[in-house]
């Protein structure tokens, strides 16, 4: 079988992994010529290390990891509102761990060595053809293939191109990412809530943490610029554990800002088409579940294609077998976020009160098998 996968993130490259090791190599083709070491931590629940297992990686992973053994919820002024004992939570799938993206992705990249990654290219038009699709690459040639797979994150050419042309939807919150020393002793995932405002770490190796801001505001709001000084400034009522942090935030920090988007694209099958990963289904990461759903749609495709079956049939009961879970997250990623932007003495009574259930009910669908 003839595939094509666009795009070398972590569905991507999960995705030629997951058909390599079932005998099947793919054409991979990805836009940036520096795509190898961005982005910064990675939260993995339980169901996103058992997906990684499946790939045969998660000793390489459990090695370059921290393991997240607990999830310790506060509100701003540093009250503790309960824990989680993820590991317990977790026990029947696999370890929480927190992670660097980059390394994440050179562990993906290393599993599939030989596997030739055309970078610097990208598709300019995709024209569905009896059993197969017809590409048209940005360099002017042209090929079919029998399954075109849109691994191209948020802003997807192939969604565009071949399923939807809607753009993605902003959920008014902003998101800032940095690296911190990790000087307080954070051992745990940790957060802490004020209103429309989260301020969350969690280890990434021994010494240091990945921090994950975000705040409501709308779209083209001055601070999406913001300084370490502004931030700063508007997270000065945040106490300890985790307050602090942003005093370690200087001019020369690397801060990446990001407007936290989604899509809902109608289908995640069309004809030869197939999108995965954040191009199917991203969400507010307030659930954590992007790598891992990722990685489970990976998996599930490859056996799809893999089985000795009407491939157009296998696509179809493949879609169908994705749609609950990946709607699932959705809907619990969109709680989460509403829950955040009430008024901090109903959200913070309902962290306190019902926040550790909530959790357990959230993620409970996830310790099942995909
Ligand atoms: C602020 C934030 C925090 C997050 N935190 C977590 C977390 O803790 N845990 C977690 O599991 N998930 C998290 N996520 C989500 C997670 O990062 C994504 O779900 C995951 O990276 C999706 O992988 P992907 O391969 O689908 O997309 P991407 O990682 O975006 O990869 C897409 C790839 O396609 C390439 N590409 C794009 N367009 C084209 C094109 N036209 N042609 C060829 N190539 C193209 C890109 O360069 C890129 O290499 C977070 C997301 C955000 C925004």
């Amino acid at each position: 079988m003839n595939i094509l996968i666009v795009g070398a993130g972590l569905a991507g490259l999960s995705l030629a992994r997951a058909l390599f090791l079932r005998g099947i190599r793919a054409d991979v083709v990805e836009r940036r010529l520096d795509w190898t070491a961005s982005g910064f931590g990675l939260f993995l629940p339980g169901n996103a290390s058992r997906a990684f297992a499946r790939l045969g990686l998660l000793p390489a992973i459990t090695e370059a990891a921290e393991p997240i053994h607990r999830q310790d919820f506060y509100d701003q002024r540093g009250r503790h509102l309960g824990s989680i004992d993820a590991e317990a939570f977790w026990a029947g799938c696999g370890p929480c761990l927190g992670m660097p993206r980059a390394i994440m992705h050179a562990i993906l990249r290393d599993s599939v060595a030989d596997l030739p990654i055309r970078a610097g290219r990208t598709v300019a038009a995709l024209r569905q053809v009896d059993g197969g699709c017809e590409v048209t690459f940005d360099d002017n040639s042209v090929a079919t293939y029998d399954l075109v797979v849109g691994a191209d994150g948020l802003f997807s050419t192939v969604r565009r191109l071949a399923v939807d042309p809607a753009p993605p939807t902003y959920t008014g919150n902003g998101s800032w990412r940095f690296f911190a020393r990790n000087l307080p002793g954070i051992d745990a995932w940790t957060v802490m809530v004020g209103k429309g405002r989260t301020l969350l770490a969690e280890p990434v190796d021994r010494s240091t943490l990945y921090v994950y801001i975000e705040r409501t505001q709308r779209a083209g709001d001055p601070l999406e610029f913001a300084t370490g000084a502004e931030l700063q400034a508007l997270f000065a009522d945040f106490g300890a554990p985790l307050g602090p942090l942003l005093e370690q935030l200087l001019p020369a920090t690397p801060l990446h800002f990001s407007r936290i988007e989604t899509v809902q694209p109608r289908t995640s099958v069309s004809g030869r088409v197939v999108l995965i990963g954040d191009a199917a289904h991203a969400t507010s990461p307030s659930m954590a579940e992007g790598a891992g759903m990722a990685c489970e749609d990976a998996i599930l495709l490859a056996d799809a294609i893999a089985a000795k079956d009407d491939l157009d049939a296998a696509l179809d009961r493949y879609a169908a077998r994705r749609k609950p879970r990946v709607e699932w997250v959705k809907a619990q990623s969109e709680t989460r976020d509403r829950i955040r932007r009430l008024p901090t003495p109903i959200s913070t009574r309902l962290l306190r009160y019902a926040g550790m259930a909530m959790y357990r009910r959230s993620y409970a669908p996830l310790l099942a098998e995909a």
